[in-house]
C-alpha cells in the first residue's frame, strides 16, 4: 500500500470493491494511520493526557507499584509492562519515583506506533519494544500500566432493526462515510440479557479489550504482580456509540478524515471485571481517578512540590485539579485494578 494515498481514499476503494467494512474495521486502521503518523500529545498536538499535564500522575503510578511490590516481598526480577506508552512519560515518572524505593525493574513498551517508539527511546533509552503481549518476557512477576490505551481498540457495534441484530459497517454515498447496518444476522452475538431492544438501538463491545485483560489475568496468575488500566469509561452496562473523535482539542466527525483524528470509545469496565475473576484473578476495583489519586497522597504532593517551588504554586494546582476535579478527569476517568492471587491490595481500592 502506498503510505502517501489518504486512508480515505483507502477506504473508498475497498468499500466500492467489497462492500461496507464492519465499524471495528474501520476504527483499528483508522487509529493505527493516525498514531503511526504523528505525536499527538499536548498543546499544540490534538489532546492531552494526565501524564502529560503533571509528573505528579505517574509518580504516584510509581509509589503504588513499589508499595505493593515491597509488601509482595521484593521479588526479582520484576518487569514493568506499559501498553500504549505515548510520549514515555508517565513510565519516566514512575521509574523515578519507584526508584526511591529500590524498585528497579526490566522495562517493556507495548507500542505498535514507530513514530511513538522514537519518542519513547528518548524518554526511557533502557525500555525494549514489544508488537503485542506475546513476548512479554514468561518468568518473574509483572507490573503492568495502561493509560488511555484501552480506549484506543476497536470497538465492535450491533445494531437493532427491524430484522433483528445486525453489525453496525461503514459504507460510502456521496463520497462521505456513514454508518449503515450489515447485512447478516448477529443475533447470536449480542448476549441474551440484553437481546430484546427497540430498533434503532447501538450496543458497542471491545473485543480487543476484553482479550488484552484476560491475558494480563492469564500473566498474573502465572507469574505474579498487579495491574493499573486507567480509562474513561463507566462501570455499568450502558446502550449507544460512544465512538468519538478530537483533533486538535475538538470533538469531530468520527466519520470523516478517518486516520486524521484520535478514534477513541468509552471504557467498558463492567464487562471487564468478571473476565479478571473467570481466570480466578484478582480485581481490586474500578475507582474515580480523583478518589484514586487523592487515596495515594496527592493533595500532600502538590503541597510538597510548591514549597519546593513556590513560583509553580498556581500551576501545580492547577494542574492537581484537572486531574481530580469532578467536572475534569477526577469522575470521567476510572482506575481499574488487579493482582495476582498471591499479591497484596493495593493503595485507594
Ligand atoms: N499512555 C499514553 C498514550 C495514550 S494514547 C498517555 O497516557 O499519554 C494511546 C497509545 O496506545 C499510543 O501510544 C498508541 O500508539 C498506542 N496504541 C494504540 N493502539 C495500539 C495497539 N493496538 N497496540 C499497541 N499500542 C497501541
Amino acid at each position: 500500500m502506498d503510505e502517501t494515498e489518504s486512508l480515505t481514499a483507502v477506504f473508498q476503494r475497498l468499500i466500492g470493491h467489497m462492500g461496507p467494512i464492519s465499524v471495528a474495521h474501520y476504527m483499528a486502521e483508522a487509529n493505527a494511520r493516525y498514531y503511526n503518523t504523528r505525536d499527538p500529545f499536548g498543546e499544540g498536538g490534538d489532546f492531552i493526557t494526565a501524564p502529560e499535564i503533571s509528573q505528579m500522575f505517574g509518580e504516584l503510578i510509581g509509589l503504588w507499584l513499589a508499595d505493593v511490590w515491597i509488601r509482595a516481598g521484593r521479588e526479582e526480577p520484576i518487569h514493568y509492562v506499559e501498553l500504549g506508552p505515548g510520549r514515555g512519560t508517565l513510565a519516566r515518572d514512575a521509574l523515578n519515583a519507584a526508584k526511591r524505593y529500590g524498585l528497579t525493574p526490566k522495562v517493556h513498551f507495548v507500542e505498535t506506533s514507530t513514530t511513538l517508539k522514537d519518542v519513547q527511546l528518548v524518554a526511557v533509552p533502557e525500555a525494549q519494544w514489544h508488537n503485542d503481549l506475546s513476548t512479554i518476557p514468561a518468568y518473574g512477576p509483572v507490573l503492568f500500566v495502561a493509560n488511555e490505551f484501552l480506549d484506543a481498540l476497536p470497538v465492535r457495534q450491533m445494531v437493532m432493526t427491524e430484522d433483528g441484530w445486525r453489525e453496525r459497517m461503514i459504507s460510502v454515498q456521496d463520497g462521505r462515510f456513514i454508518p449503515v447496518a450489515g447485512q447478516m444476522p448477529m443475533d447470536a452475538a449480542v448476549p441474551e440479557s440484553r437481546r430484546v431492544a427497540p430498533i434503532g438501538t447501538i450496543i458497542e463491545t471491545c473485543p480487543a479489550a476484553a482479550a488484552t485483560v484476560y491475558e494480563v489475568a492469564g500473566r498474573l496468575n502465572e507469574q505474579g504482580g498487579a495491574a493499573l488500566f486507567i480509562d474513561y469509561g463507566s462501570d455499568a452496562l450502558r446502550d449507544g456509540s460512544t465512538l468519538q473523535a478530537v483533533r486538535a482539542h475538538r470533538k469531530v466527525d468520527p466519520f470523516a478524515g478517518p486516520g486524521e483524528a484520535d478514534l477513541t470509545a468509552h471504557v467498558d469496565f463492567a464487562t471487564l471485571a468478571p473476565i479478571v475473576q473467570s481466570r480466578g484473578c484478582r480485581w481490586l476495583g474500578t475507582v474515580p481517578q480523583g478518589r484514586w489519586l487523592r487515596a495515594l497522597g496527592i493533595e500532600a504532593r502538590a503541597e510538597a512540590l510548591s514549597t519546593f517551588a513556590p513560583e509553580h504554586r498556581g500551576a501545580l494546582h492547577a494542574a492537581m485539579d484537572r486531574l481530580i476535579g469532578e467536572g475534569q478527569m477526577g469522575a470521567l476517568f476510572k482506575v481499574f485494578g488487579m493482582a495476582a492471587p498471591t499479591w497484596p491490595d493495593g493503595a485507594g481500592f
